[in-house]
């Protein structure tokens, strides 16, 4: 793979030690999806957890000169809660016996040295889209996993996807055995809308740019 196709390995040091559940693959797949976005528009995230993936949004947004905006409450989605599969303990706050990702989250962003093209906003990310108004050249779904959440960060986020633009989701697995069927199912609604072209897929990473209207 060219030095074009990957972050340099300052980046991908950081993305292999940072915690997360984004296979390097399929990472390098967002990385490249996001290099021919980030020139239409800035980047968004949703569910910016402790940042793996963000760093390679960030790389991208670097190298044409914009931002990835990551969003997330910083709580954890349900399946990172005590009790259930995802929990690692040592992301509680103990005094406040909650979950916290963010420290560990400015942790690897500043090891990477991308916290200039990376922009953290800390709220539910229904709440962002309320406010935000710029064409976006990529949207990329990483958020809780429920249905109710999957199809709220659709309907508030892909009308900001400019055109051009690329909508991005992860965990998509056609097979329910695999993982929860919330992602395949806005992956579903996003072709059924006839707005975008399929790229490639990698693992359960699917990615659509949003066609020129006819
Ligand atoms: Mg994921």
């Amino acid at each position: 793979m060219s030095a074009a196709e990957r972050p340099d390995d300052a980046v991908m040091a950081a993305f292999r030690d940072a915690p997360g559940f984004m296979p390097e693959h399929e990472g390098l797949a967002l990385f490249r999806a996001a290099v021919s976005a980030a020139p239409v528009g800035p980047l968004i995230e949703i569910g910016s957890y402790c940042g793996r993936s963000t760093l390679l949004l960030g790389a991208a947004a670097a190298r044409a000169g914009t931002h990835v905006v990551t969003i997330d409450h910083h709580r954890g989605s349900e399946e990172h809660q005590p009790g259930w599969a995802f929990h690692d303990p040592s992301l509680m706050d103990p005094d406040l016996d909650a979950l916290d990702t963010l420290p560990v989250f400015r942790r690897v962003i500043a090891t990477s040295g991308l916290e200039e093209h990376v922009v953290a906003v800390v709220a539910p990310a229904q709440v962002v889209a309320r406010y935000w108004q710029h064409p976006a050249g990529m949207v990329f779904i990483d958020g809780s996993h429920t249905e109710e959440s999957a199809q709220r960060d659709y309907d508030s986020w892909v009308p900001h996807i400019a055109v051009d633009g690329i909508l991005a989701i992860h965990d998509v697995y056609p097979d329910p055995g695999e993982g929860g069927q919330a992602p395949l199912h806005i992956y579903q609604r996003a072709l059924a809308e006839d707005r975008f072209d399929e790229l490639a897929p990698t693992g359960s990473l699917r990615l659509l740019r949003r066609r020129q209207p006819a």
